[in-house]
């Protein structure tokens, strides 16, 4: 099953490196909403980062956080690759419910990623195109704005506890 899950996962890859088509130039806010078409499960996400989980590179320093940091507002997400969603337009809307210890903030470094849960189930997984380093993204979109940020995919952090589990 896991060799499977690679090979889907890079004839997707080179699906996904071809930019530079359109004449025009693409404005730098909307390269942030880029859409998934690679579905993830849970356990995906899990094997990813345990097979890809290293240090930071030179490439993907600006995006190192433990926790949910905002996306650099003056770094190119041009670094980083988008391998896949764990929710896609269309699907039925994932739980709001919130999985982390009291009195932990749910976007610090101590809050569990927890993939069955807000936030993370509405998480892209991207990498470092350089060394492959896994991350989240999460973007919420409010009215009048646009929270993004990013999270290190860290899998000993990774929790796949479920919901009324
Ligand atoms: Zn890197």
């Amino acid at each position: 099953m896991g060799a499977i899950a690679v090979l889907r996962w890079q004839q997707y890859l080179q699906g996904h490196a071809v930019r530079g088509y359109c004449i025009h130039p693409i404005s730098f806010p909307s390269r942030f909403v880029m859409t998934a078409s690679n579905r993830l499960q849970a356990q995906e996400v899990l094997d990813i980062a345990r097979r890809q989980w290293r240090g930071t590179c030179t490439a993907c320093a600006p995006f190192a956080s433990s926790g949910w940091n905002s996306f650099p507002g003056t770094v190119s997400d041009e670094a980083l690759q988008l391998l896949g969603a764990l929710w896609l337009p269309g699907d039925a809307e994932p739980t709001l419910e919130e999985h982390r210890p009291p009195g932990v903030d749910q976007w610090s470094a101590e809050a569990p990623i927890a993939l069955h849960f807000h936030p993370c189930n509405r998480c892209q997984v991207w990498a470092c195109k350089a060394c492959g380093k896994p991350f989240l993204r999460y973007t919420e979109y409010g009215g009048y704005y646009e929270d993004r940020r990013i999270r290190e995919l860290d899998p000993g952090r990774v929790d796949l506890g479920e919901p009324g589990a």
